[in-house]
């Protein structure tokens, strides 16, 4: 029993003693690996003794375990009898767990025959391959492997370098996708490009038809017609132009068609065309070209119309002119006879008039009273002829330039009153109101200026046969007395409110079908613009419109009114 104890006792410090040597063992490999000593003094049970590592190179084997690649050292066998801790990490298993293995464990079963033909070469000569390795993990980690003979105390060996090629796999997979993206981008780019080069060979040939489209149709049409430069410059003149004026190309260039506008109308012209590039309105002119064939001057109406880019700048103008020199003669013909006629209408219609008059007052008390009845409507059968015959009269006297009469201060507050009483009373059914504040003189002629009232008024009662109001008043504007009356019956488009001031024009309405000829408007704008006024309209089709005159003002003064009623 006493024997028994003290080999237990016996056993336990042995046992101590082997573990602290243990410990001491593996702080000496510790050391060793990461170089901190070269020699080791053993103690062999009798006495110390010095070992000197061979391959105690300090420099070497802290770069061995602190380098990036893999480091291993193999025996014939294949058994792994060196590892530095970056292997350790590649495979992922401790370093103590490592050493002693086969190194071929670490290589994956597809790539065995691979690495055997590579170790068989590697003994003989030193070589250089890619290969995979497989991990603790069953991760396959692709590597370049290098192999080393090595001669040893215990016989050669082979050491192993593995480079990890995982990064640069990776990369170089990247790289192939990003090769093909951009091998795809590329052919899609060289599509695009084709489609593009295509879409611009169309375009070019759409244009150039175009071109020869518009040459085409320059060319063939009976009007001289031109482009020109935003700043008035010609650039372009169809065939028309140099078969007409004679002149050459280089004639022509710049401001050369002054050389073929009449002298009278060429300031004039001048000063349209400058004023139309000023405001980038429509330019329209009717002037005199000289003929190159005969030299005789033919009138032509002139149109130039801006064209503009989608910033709204004028990128050229493109203009016709059109010869009207036959339909001038045709309407001076018109205007001839228009002018013989009414003379030759108005002395019988005078007559007429004074003999109703005549039979009126003849033994009136005896006559029937449908007889009465009769001159009544003749009388007023006889004022409208006359109101026709006069209006004719004057349409002959404004081209004439004949149209002339004497200018007094007249008092327009009064005389639109004076026409709004007449009106009321011509009109029973229609009301009419009559603002005004103040009292307006003005110099002009009483008579002319009550026609241009009165035909206003007449034409608000025409074209407003369903709304039977009318307005009329006097107010300052600017410098001047405006005079508005104002309709709210079939009201004008704009194409319209442009032409109505126009000799002879009337609107083409089969709904409002009424009697008339077409110059009151005219006559009226001649007469305001002898009176240095002006005449104008604000209308909205099916609204009704509102008629204005503008007369330079003598004089103004407050009254005190209230609007009239009649
Ligand atoms: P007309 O004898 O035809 O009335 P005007 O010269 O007085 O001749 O008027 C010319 C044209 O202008 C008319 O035919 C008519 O179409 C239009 N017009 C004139 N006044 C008005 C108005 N108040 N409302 C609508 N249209 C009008």
């Amino acid at each position: 029993m006493e024997q028994a104890k003290i080999t237990y006792e016996q056993l336990l410090s042995e046992n101590d003693e082997l573990r602290i040597q243990l410990e001491e063992a593996n702080d000496t490999i510790d050391a060793i690996r990461t170089g901190q000593v070269d020699a080791l003094i053993v103690n062999n049970g009798n006495n110390h003794q010095i070992f000197t590592l061979k391959t105690a190179d300090q420099t070497y084997r802290v770069f061995i375990e602190k380098m990036n690649e893999g480091a291993v050292t193999i025996n014939r066998e294949g058994i792994i009898l060196y590892s530095n801790s970056r292997f350790a990490n590649m495979v992922k298993m401790p370093l103590e767990k490592v050493i002693g293995l086969f190194f071929n464990s670490f290589i994956p079963e597809v790539s065995r025959k691979k690495f055997d033909s590579l170790m068989k070469r590697s003994w003989e000569v030193d070589c250089k391959e890619e290969i995979e390795l497989v991990n603790n993990r069953q991760q396959i980690i692709p590597c370049l492997l290098s192999c080393n003979t090595l001669e040893m105390d215990e016989g050669p060996a082979l050491s192993l370098i593995l480079t990890d090629l995982t990064i640069l796999k990776n990369a170089e997979k990247q790289l192939k996708i990003k090769n093909e993206q951009l091998a795809v981008a590329h052919s899609e780019t060289e599509k695009l490009n084709e489609e593009l080069e295509s879409i611009v060979k169309d375009r070019t040939h759409e244009l150039f038809l175009s071109r020869e489209h518009f040459k085409y149709l320059a060319n063939n049409i009976p009007q001289i017609t031109w482009t020109n430069l935003p700043d008035g410059e010609m650039n372009y003149y169809n065939q028309q132009w140099y078969s007409y004026t004679g002149l050459s190309i280089e004639e022509s260039e710049k401001w050369g068609w002054q050389k073929v506008i009449h002298h009278n109308d060429l300031e004039h012209t001048w000063d349209k065309f400058l004023s139309a590039l000023k405001s980038g309105e429509i330019f329209e002119i009717e002037n005199r070209y000289k003929r190159g064939s005969d030299g005789t001057y033919r009138w032509h109406l002139n149109r130039a119309v801006p064209l503009r880019n989608e910033q709204g700048e004028i990128v050229f103008w493109v203009g016709t002119a059109t010869d009207i020199e036959d339909q001038k003669k045709e309407m001076e013909k018109k205007d001839e006879f228009i002018g013989i006629a009414s003379h030759e209408l108005k002395t019988p219609l005078t007559s007429l008039k004074g003999y109703l008059q005549l039979i009126n007052s003849y033994k009136k008390n005896e006559l029937p009273d449908i007889i009465k009845q009769y001159i009544a409507k003749a009388n007023i059968s006889i004022n409208k002829l006359q109101h026709l015959v006069n209006d004719l009269l004057d349409v002959s006297k404004i081209q004439a330039g004949k149209l002339e009469y004497a200018f007094i201060p007249i008092n327009i507050t009064e005389l639109v009153k004076t026409c709004v009483e007449n009106a009321a009373h011509i009109y029973p059914s229609y009301t009419f109101e009559n603002l005004d504040g103040e009292e307006f003189i003005v110099k002009g002629n009483g008579e002319r200026l009550e026609q241009v009232l009165m035909n206003l008024i007449n034409n608000a009662v025409k074209y407003s046969q369903e709304n039977k109001k009318v307005i009329v008043k006097a107010c300052l504007h600017s410098n001047c007395v405006r005079v508005s009356v104002i309709d709210f019956g079939i009201g004008l488009s704009e194409d319209q409110k442009e032409r109505i001031f126009e000799r002879f024009y009337r609107v083409e309405d089969k709904k409002h079908m009424t009697s008339g000829l077409g110059m009151g408007l005219y006559i009226s704008a001649e007469i305001i613009a002898n009176h240095k006024g002006k005449i104008g309209v604000e209308s909205t089709l099916g609204k009704g419109s509102t008629f204005y005159v503008d007369l330079p003002l003598l004089e103004a003064r407050q009254i005190n009114s209230i609007p009239h009623l009649h």
